[in-house]
Order: C-alpha cells, then structure tokens, then sequence
C-alpha cells in the first residue's frame, strides 16, 4: 500500500453467492462489526438482484455497492443483462468488469474494453481483473500475457479517465482455490502492471492507480500481502462471504503505515 499516492481499496467478490433476505442478514451483522478507521475504501460487489438489498443496508455507511457485471450497451434486445445506467440508478458505484470467471464464459478483451468505456461514461468505478493461468505462468509468459491484457482493456481510455479504474490482478490459479500468490509474486505483478501504465499514461498517473490483489486472500494472509508497495487492497471473493472474515481484511488495510 502506498497511501501517500493512492486509495487503499478492500472489495468483496460475493460472485453468485446469498440470495436478498441473506444479504440484509449479512449486513446487519457487518454493520456491527465493521472498523470504525476511514483508511480504506471498501466495496461490496454483489448479484445484481442484492443490489437494492445492499444499497438500501449501507445507506448510512460509507460502503460503496458493485455489481459483478455490466452490458456494454445503452439499452436493447439483450435479453437478461444489465446497462450501465441501471446500476447507476440502483445505487452502484463500482462494477467488475473481466473477472476471469467471466472470461471463461467467453467474455473477451473486446468485450471488457467496451464495457469499461460504458462504465466510465456512466461515472461507475470500473474494477478491472486481469491475470493469468497455471499454464500460462509455467510457461513464463504471465508478464506478456498480463501486458496484453491490461492494454486491451485501457484501449482508447483517456488519462482523464484512468484515475478513476481500479485494477485487480487476479491470477486464475489462486482464485477459489486456496492457493495464495506469494506476497513477492504478487508484487512483482502488480509492480509490473504500474510500469505498464506508466508507459501509457505517465508516471504522475501510474502513481495513482490503486491495483488490487485477488486470489483466496483472507483474514490470514491479508496483511502480508497488503504490506507490498505496489499491492493497494485487495478483491476477495469466498472470506468476504463471512462478515468476521471480511471484518479481519479490512482491518489489515486498516493499519497505520510506517
Ligand atoms: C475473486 O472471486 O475475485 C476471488 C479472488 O475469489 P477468492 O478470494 O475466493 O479466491
């Protein structure tokens, strides 16, 4: 973390996890728990039908709601998906866009580029997920593949836009399955992802971009990893499940830095 240039940013992941009456539940006891610091951000990235049941719980509070997906497109025939503008109308704030879950459902870098263009164009946080295979880490090419990816996603976003993404990388071996990066690998990433953008921003702008690391972080292992200078909070996705949990993480972030 490095507060001094960059918001520190702890957000949930809940992907298609608790239905709107567990997620009133869910914050009634969060509410209770949550640190009363104010050194971090934290959002709440939840299923689009929980969205008016979070907004509505964390009224009061200074918890910003996310959806976990957008459409790219104004309105239409798109049977089932969700525009910008609704999410903006239903209290949403952040949005996830090109989580690799939903990549693998076939959603491309095309795709995430246009949504991120929609998202910003509606004043929504885009909270971009980049991040690599097994295979392709083995293979040495995580650096190239992750390059690739972060300039497709930032094609044709202006720098006076860039300040309001959130980057999180998120290699797919480490999500959901236990398997933490190491806090070095993570930081070598994330180090690597901020020269990236400083080639194609400036180094005023890189400097300011917070990017998350995502990948069974936890209540456990959410400090050393948050203690990385290029690491600026974290996207969780099964911890942030339990409030307790999800409390311990964000007191990590919490921690006054040296
Ligand atoms: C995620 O879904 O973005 C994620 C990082 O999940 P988990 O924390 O469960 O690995």
């Amino acid at each position: 973390m490095n507060r001094k240039y960059r918001k520190t940013v702890i957000a949930a992941n809940w992907k298609m996890n608790k239905t709107p009456s567990e997620t009133k539940a869910f914050f009634t006891e969060f509410k209770n728990q949550m640190p009363k610091g104010r050194w971090c951000d934290i959002v709440v990235c939840v299923p689009a039908v929980d969205i008016p049941a979070a907004v509505r719980a964390l009224r009061d509070t200074r918890v910003g709601v996310g959806a976990e997906n957008c459409n790219a497109n104004a309105s239409g025939a798109y049977t089932g998906e969700i525009a910008v503008n609704m999410l903006v109308d239903a209290g949403c704030k952040y949005v996830i866009i090109g989580h690799s879950e939903r990549r693998a459902m076939g959603e491309t870098d095309a795709d995430v580029n246009a949504k991120i263009h929609a998202a910003l164009g509606a004043n929504l946080i885009p909270i971009v997920c980049v991040g690599e295979s097994l295979e392709q880490r083995e293979a040495g090419i995580t650096d190239e593949w992750i390059t690739m990816q972060i300039k497709a996603a930032l094609a044709g976003v202006a720098v006076e836009k860039i300040k309001k993404i959130v980057v999180a990388y998120e290699p797919i071996w480490a999500i959901g399955t236990g398997k933490t990066a190491t806090p070095d690998q993570a930081e070598q990433v994330c180090q690597m992802i901020r020269t990236v953008i400083r080639k194609m921003y400036g180094a005023a702008i890189a400097r300011g971009v917070s990017i998350l690391y995502g990948g069974s972080m936890n209540e456990k292992n959410a400090e050393e990893l948050l203690a990385q200078p290029d690491i600026d909070g974290g996207l969780i996705g099964g911890a942030s499940l339990v409030s307790e949990k999800f409390v311990k993480i964000i007191e990590a972030a919490n921690q006054p830095i040296a």
